[in-house]
């Protein structure tokens, strides 16, 4: 089972990864939490290139989409893939949506070929569920602290790129209903929790 959890800034996937991994394994099962950019050595460097690097230095937006595909490329060759093969449940903090919804939507390259892309790098592999953690980019941005990797990066961007990031998320959603489970993020962490909980039990007894 392959479940990633996707949102904007601020929206607390790190929480909710965190407290669906521990259920999960409460349940005896294997898991494996991962993320994007940045959970292999290749990838830290590419998470470093793309997050650490502000105005001139930073990467246009098609290298940028590159990097981003390199490092999920590599991701999931080396971590995803094999968790799989071997009966894991992958929890992965963001996937194939991010680059659609921030290079495609939020750097407004078109969003077929950051798609492309993508399905390249993958090999075609997509999530059986993306659990999207929907937050206002102003309440997101105010939760995020400054000190955080790539807050420079962040600031530079304004709330006009964190909606078209914030409606693409929630476009794909409507898309493909049945992949998906839109929580809204100011909600209590206990509640959406349970709700993540909830749907991820019915793919794990079927
Ligand atoms: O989820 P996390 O906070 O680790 O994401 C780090 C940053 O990377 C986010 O601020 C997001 O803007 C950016 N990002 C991106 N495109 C992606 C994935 C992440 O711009 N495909």
């Amino acid at each position: 089972l392959f479940v990633v959890f996707e949102g904007g800034e601020g929206a607390g996937k790190s929480t909710q990864l965190a407290a669906l991994a521990e259920r999960l394994r409460g349940q005896g099962r294997d898991v494996v939490v991962t993320r994007e950019p940045g959970a292999t050595g290749v990838g830290e460097r590419i998470r470093s290139l793309v997050l650490d690097t502000v105005g001139a230095d930073a990467p246009s937006p098609r290298a940028e989409a590159l990097l981003y595909a390199a490092d999920r490329a590599h991701h999931v060759a080396t971590v995803v893939r094999p968790a799989l093969v071997r009966g894991a449940v992958v929890i992965s903090d963001r996937y194939v949506d991010s680059s659609l919804a921030y290079q495609g939507a939020g750097r407004t390259l078109p969003v077929e070929e950051v798609s492309w892309l993508s399905s390249w790098a993958t090999g075609g592999l997509k999530p059986d569920l993306v659990v999207l953690l929907d937050v206002d980019p102003r309440t997101g941005l105010s939760r995020v602290e400054s000190r955080r990797q790539g807050a420079d990066r962040l600031e530079a961007e304004s709330i006009a790129f964190h909606e078209r990031v914030r409606y693409a998320f929630l476009d794909l959603a409507a898309a493909d209903p049945k992949r998906y489970l839109v929580l809204d993020a100011s909600r209590p962490a206990e509640e959406i929790a349970a709700a993540v909980g909830r749907r991820v039990d019915e793919f794990l007894v079927n």
